[in-house]
């Protein structure tokens, strides 16, 4: 998916702080052939195993750059993740990309589009209809969705009570019953998914776009599980982090 071509550190470069160390960040013993160099925070890196790092950030939902080696919290800027890993032009497009939807995804005044699955912020919290620009451009025509069924918008609007979708009162049952599939794209035997999903420890609806692996964490109660078999993750992905071996759990019909 990304570069799969070595990058290697530029030895006349001067403002990288090269060093003979092992390279912390090279879990699979990949033996990435590169000179080896120290992060802000203190702890070693090459420019694959650094890519690699953050790749699999993104891929777990988080916008932000942690160096994660035990007992080390410091967070990376993105400056910095750029610089030492020797981003090429179109791994920064990824990761940007990535890291948008992941915040947006973070983020409670942000649902995902139902027709393009993109993120749209709400404008008014007293109306349930929120109209994407995306897919108005895209139809030639206004295209809302409802912020609590997430379904395309029915009716009138502006509304603060629902849609005219049957059920939206009862929206968190209905949307679980009848959000459309995803497809997630990194986790194997993962098809035929509801995009939607109540977290399994407090209930709260979690949407997935798609975008990354199976392995999402509730931005309410940070319970980490797995959006295809709904186990705690500790239970699924163990062996290698892109297969579900559990299957699909049905929809959810109680919260
Ligand atoms: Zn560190
Ligand atoms: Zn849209
Ligand atoms: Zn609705
Ligand atoms: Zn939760
Ligand atoms: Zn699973």
């Amino acid at each position: 998916m990304m570069n799969s071509k070595t990058k290697r550190y530029n030895l006349s470069d001067s403002t990288i702080r090269l060093v003979e160390e092992e390279d912390q960040f090279d879990f699979l013993c990949e033996g990435f052939d590169s000179p080896r160099a120290r992060m802000s925070c203190g702890h070693v890196v090459t420019p694959m195993s650094l890519t690699k790092w953050c790749e699999q950030l993104l891929k777990q939902g988080e916008a932000r750059f942690v160096c994660g080696q035990s007992g080390c919290d410091a967070e990376w800027s993105y400056q910095e993740v750029c610089k030492m890993a020797l981003l090429t032009p179109e791994e920064m497009k990824n990761f940007e990309t990535t890291m948008a939807l992941n915040a947006a995804a973070r983020d409670p005044n942000t649902k995902f589009c139902p027709g393009c699955m993109t993120p749209v912020t709400r404008g008014s919290s007293s109306n349930l209809y929120v109209c994407c620009q995306l897919c108005s451009a895209k139809t030639g025509r206004s295209f809302g969705f409802c912020w609590q069924c997430l379904r395309e918008w029915k009716g009138r609007q502006p509304r603060s009570d629902r849609c005219e979708n049957d059920d939206c009162h009862n929206s968190a049952l209905k949307t679980l019953r009848e959000c459309p599939e995803v497809k997630i794209q990194l986790t194997e035997g993962v098809k035929g998914c509801p995009s939607v999903r109540a977290c399994p420890t407090c209930g709260s609806l979690i949407q997935h776009t798609g975008i990354g692996c199976t392995e999402i964490s509730c931005p309410r109660c940070k319970m980490s599980f797995c959006f295809g078999c709904l186990k705690s993750i500790n239970d699924c992905l163990t062996d290698d982090i892109d297969i579900c071996p559990n299957g699909i759990a049905p929809r959810q019909t109680s919260i």
